[in-house]
């Protein structure tokens, strides 16, 4: 019988390798997954993702008073040999932790709950479709929820506040997300480009306005956070 003590002696270098090869893994995936959420990430201010031709061409109109985009919305693409390769689903909405989130448009709430890498999540179902699509928004990163699965909510009512929560945030601010499907009890949406979906216009970044009547127009989304 060998001890474990010769095991590890006589082992030593194939044990030392498989230490350096899990070490190796753990910069390939792990690192790429925590930037690209990072603050560090910050090219997409003002720009609309060039892989999306119905966009190529419009200009973002951000309000002034608007909490600013340090990253934009970059589809998953994949490569030749079919790799997805990294891209960033949403928009990233950099706020002061504990800033108000509110309800994109009206809908049900579908999900809140707690993941490792989004932190405190909410999504939303909305009552109104895009031309044929249903919508969902999700919010990630926040630091409180404030509504349960199957509550009714309002565009501009208040949904939780912003956080750094989960691994993929480092610094505080919303991940927001548009997605669509053509069929409604489909597990998994598409995310879509939230600049295509405001109330003003594709590109133009609509705030929330106290008041405004909503209900006419189709479905259309407001910034996700109260405007200064
Ligand atoms: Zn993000």
């Amino acid at each position: 019988m060998q001890s474990a003590g010769q095991y590890l002696k006589q082992n030593y270098f194939y044990l030392r390798d498989i230490r350096k090869s899990l070490a190796l893994l753990f910069y390939l995936i792990c690192i790429p997954l925590l930037c690209s959420c990072g603050p560090w990430n910050l090219p997409a201010y003002g720009y609309i993702d060039k892989d999306d031709p119905p966009l190529k061409s419009t200009p973002m109109l951000m309000p002034e008073n608007a909490p600013s985009i340090p990253q934009g919305f970059k589809p998953v693409l994949k490569n030749d040999y079919d790799f997805e390769i990294a891209g960033h689903e949403g928009v990233d909405i950099k706020a002061k932790k504990y800033t108000p989130v509110i309800a994109a448009a009206s809908g049900t709430v579908i999900d809140s709950s707690w993941g490792p890498f989004y932190g405190h999540q909410i999504i939303i179902l909305h009552d109104t479709k895009q031309g044929r699509f249903f919508v969902q928004s999700y919010y990630w990163h926040l630091s409180k929820r404030l509504l349960q699965v199957g509550d009714e909510v309002k565009r501009g009512q208040q949904i939780g506040t912003l956080g750094s929560t989960g691994l993929l945030a480092s610094y505080p601010h919303l991940h927001f997300e548009v997605r669509v499907s053509e069929i409604k009890d489909q597990t998994y949406y598409s995310p879509v480009n939230p600049h295509k979906y405001w109330t003003n216009g594709a590109g133009k970044i609509s705030c929330y306005e106290n008041g405004k009547d909503y209900s006419t127009g189709g479905f259309s989304i407001s910034y996700p956070v109260f405007c200064k």
